[in-house]
């Protein structure tokens, strides 16, 4: 079946007792046991399973085309279950240019409990060859990375973690399901801050991580969800499910609208550098026509003059939003330096564009306001 197909069906059958077309939301936190003290709907506790986050998760394990898929409250929640999965002592390998909350987590969380952590630039694989350890357990991927947009070698990636014995996962934030499908390059899982473009309104927080394969990986992950807790409410799973429907439409025109406006930038003489894997140019082209459908609603542009020229810039648009996050039908304009404090490795004249909904010609035509032409 098709993913547009998938994306609105998965996770999806009427309601056999109402006839309801669209799935209902359960609140109850607790569900009937029968005489025989089983538990006849599948259902016990609202923590070890939910009907809305099981349709999420079912609708998920689909699109990624995984055997097991595991619904947090956040993607960061998502994240550290990953993490929970390995041991003291153990060693990851993980991007130079994670996700700052991700790079945070290993260096001010689990460094003390234990977890050894090594930061390489993910697009060279002979750095990420070099950087295995004899306890590496874990090569932990994102592409395209953020905030230059990067993109890594997933294939590449996974023979070299799987070759020392390490699970490989890739943060599929940024592409979706819809652009990227790591499982089907060789990774172990993939991991999604379902925050983003999954849900898709910028109104809904979530994670998500899916196995290739039923196991012990997947297990602990069940396990670790059920016992910790941290798992989105009924309405945030159904709030999700819902955004998944339109995914790949709505993907459709993040990529286009993004295509339009790196053009654009890349013309324009007040900007020094564009950082899109659309562009021919762009160092991530060849690698991300190979191993994406398109290349994604994310792009970053530098302008000369620094910290002073980019708020300029960014506070002379209109459309753009000034605001973190991503993924929604908005379009949002953010100065990483500054909101990622003394560990960015962002120049100080770099601006990360979430490209929205908005008609095109009205993006380019803000843009070219806000720049001065
Ligand atoms: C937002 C984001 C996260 C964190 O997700 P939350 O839902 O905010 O916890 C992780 N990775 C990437 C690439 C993100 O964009």
């Amino acid at each position: 079946m098709k993913f547009e197909t998938l994306a609105v069906h998965a996770g999806a059958a009427p309601d056999p007792v109402t006839g309801a077309v669209m799935p209902a939301l359960h609140l109850s936190t607790t569900f009937v046991r029968a005489p025989d003290g089983s538990f006849p709907s599948g259902y016990a506790y609202i923590r070890d399973a939910n009907p809305n986050r099981r349709a999420l998760e079912a609708a998920m394990a689909q699109l990624e085309e995984g055997a097991a898929a595991v619904a947090f409250a956040s993607g960061m929640a998502a994240t550290m279950a990953v993490f929970q999965t390995l041991a003291p002592g153990d060693h990851v390998i993980a991007p130079l240019d994670a996700y700052f909350g991700t790079a945070k987590l290993l260096r001010e969380h689990f460094a003390p409990w234990g977890l050894e952590a090594s930061f390489v630039d993910m697009t060279d694989l002979g750095a990420v060859r070099a950087a295995l350890r004899p306890r590496t357990r874990l090569v932990w991927t994102e592409t395209p990375s953020n905030p230059t947009i990067a993109v890594t070698d997933l294939a590449g990636v996974a023979a070299i973690a799987k070759e020392a014995g390490a699970l490989s996962a890739c943060d599929n934030t940024w592409a979706t399901p819809f652009l990227q499908r790591p499982l089907r390059l060789g990774m172990d899982l993939a991991m999604h801050s379902t925050t983003k473009y999954l849900s898709g309104h910028s109104d809904v927080m979530g994670g998500m991580v899916v196995a290739r394969e039923q196991g012990r990986v997947a297990e602990r992950l069940r396990a670790f969800q059920s016992a910790g807790g941290a798992v989105p409410a009924p309405f945030d799973a159904w709030l999700t499910l819902r955004g998944i429907r339109t995914l790949p439409w709505r993907m459709r025109a993040h990529c286009a609208n993004a295509r339009a406006v790196a053009t654009f930038l890349a013309e324009h003489p007040g900007v020094e550098r564009v950082h899109y894997p659309g562009l021919p140019r762009d160092p991530g082209h060849a690698l991300a026509a190979k191993q994406m459908a398109d290349a994604g609603g994310m792009l970053s542009f530098v302008v000369p003059g620094g910290r002073t020229r980019a708020f300029e810039v960014a506070a002379r648009l209109r459309l753009f939003t000034r605001a973190t996050s991503l993924g929604g039908p908005e379009s949002l304009v953010e100065h990483r330096a500054s909101i990622e404090g003394e560990r960015t490795r962002a120049p100080e004249g770099l601006l990360r564009v979430s490209v929205g909904l908005e008609h095109a010609d009205d993006l380019v035509a803000d843009l070219a306001q806000a720049l001065g032409t």
